[in-house]
């Protein structure tokens, strides 16, 4: 198995247990997200992701104080399997794919680093967060093209796979080995605009001079 995965830290707390009564769609949200980690698991797929995403997936799923930790026993045991079978790997992003805040909206800051794994792996998302999905489409779709996409191509064709956008898709193509072919639909490029809009990117000169961090907390 060659393709190497930026996995979001959306699809693990999806994947935590329910509280008593859940709504229909969070049964389906968690069915989804563990399907998808299961199917990662049973092919020997490697995760590579950069430090700060991989913070953040331990920072929601070992923080005992947090009143969710309870419900997190499950995707915690599958992060312990991945690293005990050394399917972890620590992407270090070179400078030019690091994203600089250009013309992104502030959910699109707060998870640039699902872009710069990406861009420093095989290209290949899986999240579970149709927000921020439509944000990345809406971006590669812009005419003119955005500065971003000007500045970083490769973003175009991330393959972003979302259980919620394509369904058990996912699930399949991950135990067809992730085809390259099969994926061609799933590129930003390719992908029809999602209902939800951003309404939010921000101009090249507003966030260059507020810079990355500030834009980032929300
Ligand atoms: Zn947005």
């Amino acid at each position: 198995m060659s393709c190497r995965l930026v996995i979001d830290s959306s699809l693990l707390d999806w994947s935590a247990d329910l509280p008593q009564e859940p709504p229909d769609e969070d049964v389906v949200c968690k069915c989804d997200a563990r399907n998808v980690m299961n199917s990662v698991l049973r092919h020997d797929y490697h995760l590579w992701l950069s430090t700060d995403l991989y913070d953040e997936m331990c920072d929601q799923l070992y923080d005992q104080k947090k009143p969710e930790y309870k419900f997190r026993q499950w995707p915690r045991l599958w992060l312990q399997t991945m690293q005990e079978r050394r399917r972890i790997e620590n992407v270090q992003i070179p400078f030019e794919n690091v994203l600089q805040g250009v013309q992104m909206c502030n959910e699109m800051v707060k998870d640039a680093h699902l872009i710069e794994s990406a861009l420093s792996s095989d290209g290949c998302v899986i999240s579970r967060d149709e927000k921020i999905l439509a944000c990345w489409i809406g971006l590669c779709h812009k005419n003119p093209p955005a500065a971003i996409v000007t500045a970083h191509p490769k973003i175009s064709s991330i393959v972003w796979a979302d259980p919620q956008v394509q369904g058990e898709d996912v699930v399949w193509w991950l135990d067809a080995g992730a085809p390259e072919a099969d994926a061609e639909a799933w590129k930003l490029n390719n992908q029809s605009q999602l209902e939800h809009g951003c309404q939010d990117y921000q101009t090249d000169k507003c966030v260059l001079d507020s810079g990355r961090s500030s834009g980032g907390s929300t």
